[in-house]
């Protein structure tokens, strides 16, 4: 092999490195976090309740939860479904340290949150709901803090000073363990999850709440209840994904 041929293979795996990117999930060559195969098996929530955005098999209605009671937040954006390769990301970071799937998740988000705003109507502020702390120490990580920093460095590039804001310390805390909240009815376990947070510090008046997963939106709507409490004016959620309600 002459000097030639060794330099511009050299040259090569530079450029590779440089300027040819990576599918997240298949690594295949690809100029975006994700190829346009692996994205194409994404289950979109295409079929949703007109409010909470649980999946339903009619399009376009109100679902019985929020016939029942219409949750406070004003709008909620839920791109995904929590199935398929979704589930499997979210469980992954959750728990195997797949820190790794964090970033094509969150640009998916903000890449929708830009759709879904128009340019003067996004809001103050950013506050994630957070894991309890123990929960915290066990996995060394709270995966909704490391989200939402993404979340934010990718609306940062689009929105320059339009961007939320995020409190140095998330205004929201967990108090207690979250009990078998599956078997209580879906009343008690609004009323106990009130319970599991607080709000700690001052916020804005309009704020997003982010999750990754909502299922049966109890911890969301207990969230939105706090805020308001506290002088929000207006609660928006995002969620990655959405579980359809498990009493339907
Ligand atoms: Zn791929
Ligand atoms: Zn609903």
């Amino acid at each position: 092999m002459d000097w030639i041929e060794l330099s511009t293979q050299k040259i090569n795996k530079v450029y590779y490195r440089l300027f040819i990117k990576h599918c997240y999930i298949c690594n295949r060559e690809s100029n975006r976090t994700l190829c346009q195969h692996c994205h194409e098996g994404f289950p979109k929530n295409e079929q949703h309740c007109l409010h909470c955005k649980c999946p339903t098999q009619t399009p376009n209605i109100l679902c019985g939860n929020c016939q029942a009671s219409t949750p406070e937040y004003q709008l909620c954006i839920a791109p995904y479904r929590f199935e398929g390769i979704v589930k499997t990301l979210i469980h992954s970071i959750k728990f195997n340290q797949g820190n790794h799937y964090i970033r094509p998740l969150t640009q998916l988000l903000s890449e929708h949150l830009i759709q879904a705003y128009s340019s003067d109507s996004w809001l103050d502020q950013l506050i994630y709901v957070p894991s309890h702390p123990n929960r915290i120490k066990e996995r060394s990580f709270c995966q909704t803090k490391t989200m939402t920093n993404h979340l934010l460095k990718n609306l940062r590039q689009h929105l320059g000073d339009q961007c939320p804001q995020q409190a140095r310390q998330n205004p929201l805390r967990k108090r207690e363990h979250t009990q078998a909240q599956h078997l209580l009815r879906r009343k008690d376990r609004l009323k106990s999850k009130t319970k599991l947070y607080e709000v700690t510090a001052p916020i804005a008046k309009h704020v997003a709440l982010f999750d990754d997963v909502m299922t049966t939106g109890s911890t969301i709507e207990s969230c939105t209840k706090l805020l308001l409490n506290a002088g929000a004016e207006r609660v928006d959620v995002w969620v990655i994904a959405r579980t359809p309600d498990k009493e339907k």
